[in-house]
């Protein structure tokens, strides 16, 4: 059958996800692990969705089949297959579930695979009858044998990676007549009389396979900070950080005034490129009137949340000549926690004075400056 690259061909993928990837260490299948808020098999799904590929084989084991099932049924166009013994088997039974003109095969432990390397491959099995993914090798290659060491020329060495596509026909032909064991699917259409043809894969395409490779990396964060300053009077109470302290002075303000928990709330709606608290909670609305900032402090939280981030953690400084805030300031701290739903170390309080000058040192107003750190939630649980 020739295949012309202007004509349509039906062209289909096989995910290999059967194996039970011990090394990285996960108590999980790898293919399962989430990379963001995705797993890593959606991230290789939805990467070959955006290409010609128009139908995809998953090829899982057993254990695995009602998770992976239960991804798949997100999609229009995928195949669920328990696989064999060993990898060859399992591409086998994949590549028999759905016949097609040309086939990726893929491994499910690769998510970061690009359209670019995908739409390449495509093009070279549809003209030469396969393309497999290869990076040229970085490090020197020796070959040891009775214990000697001897170089390969290393510009002629190149690190195979998925995908490897092939015209359907010859690859189904080589694997119905694979005999013996094949580290990957180019080795099995060569060793049945095919030449495998290379094309430019990417270092970033790299198999996620030890304990390592599962540290989230590309988690972001974001830093925020905010500052306020309430007047302090006679007949009110003051409040720092959701805890009411004795003192013969409070903060003047339309809710309870609590100075140190208004900055943390700037500092948090800051991080998450959110409005500040002037603007959620205006002053000359009634209903804020006299309201807990704590209450408000919650809803902060919420808004951040929605926005997909976790706190990291927060760091405060209250700034007043008096009253001596050491001794409250573990009970602001566990106050400030609870509020947050974090570890009391996530949350820093200290307290400094402006040595008697100015406004603060007149014991005429309290400050609050808070800095915080926002971080990417990378295990989609809100
Ligand atoms: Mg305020």
């Amino acid at each position: 059958m020739k295949y012309n690259a202007n004509e349509p061909a039906n062209i289909a993928a096989v995910i290999v996800c059967a194996g039970k990837g011990e090394r990285s260490g996960l108590p999980y299948n790898k293919i399962l692990h989430l990379i963001g808020r995705k797993t890593v098999l959606e991230k290789s799904v939805d990467v070959f969705l955006r290409t010609r590929v128009n139908h995809i084989t998953v090829v899982t084991s057993p254990d695995d089949i009602s998770a992976v099932r239960d991804i798949a049924s997100a999609y229009d166009d995928i195949t669920v297959v328990v696989g064999g013994d060993t990898r060859a088997q399992s591409v086998y039974l994949g590549l028999q579930a759905y016949p097609c003109d040309i086939v990726l095969i893929h491994d499910g432990a690769r998510p970061y695979v690009s359209e670019d390397i995908i739409e390449r491959a495509i093009d070279s099995a549809i003209e030469y009858g396969s393309g497999i993914a290869a990076v040229p090798c970085v490090d020197t290659v020796k070959r040891v044998q009775y214990g000697k060491a001897h170089s390969l020329p290393r510009a002629e060495l190149f690190n195979a990676q998925t995908p490897q596509a092939f015209r359907y026909s010859e690859i189904s032909d080589a694997y119905s007549r694979a005999d013996g064991v094949f580290t990957d699917d180019a080795e099995v259409y060569e060793s049945a009389g095919y030449t495998p043809r290379l094309i430019k894969g990417s270092y970033d395409n790299k198999k996620l396979t030890t304990p390592a490779d599962f540290i989230s990396p590309a988690k972001s964060s974001r830093i925020g900070i905010g500052f306020d300053l309430h007047r302090l009077v006679e007949g009110r109470k003051l409040i720092l950080g959701g805890v009411t302290i004795d003192y013969r002075l409070g903060l003047l303000g339309h809710s309870d005034a609590d100075v140190l928990t208004h900055a943390i709330m700037d500092a948090l709606l800051s991080a998450a490129d959110l409005p500040d608290i002037g603007v959620l909670f205006p002053d000359t609305d009634d209903k804020y009137l006299g309201i807990s900032s704590i209450t408000l402090l919650k809803q902060v939280l919420g808004e951040v949340e929605r926005k997909g981030y976790i706190i990291g953690n927060i760091s405060a400084v209250v700034i007043a000549q008096s009253p001596k805030l050491a001794p409250v300031i573990p009970d602001i701290r566990r106050s400030l926690a609870d509020a947050l739903n974090i570890e009391i170390n996530q949350i820093n309080v200290s307290a400094t004075t402006t040595e008697k000058l100015g406004l603060i040192g007149e014991s005429n107003a309290i400050a609050a400056n808070a800095s915080c750190i926002l971080t990417e939630n990378t295990d989609g649980k809100h």
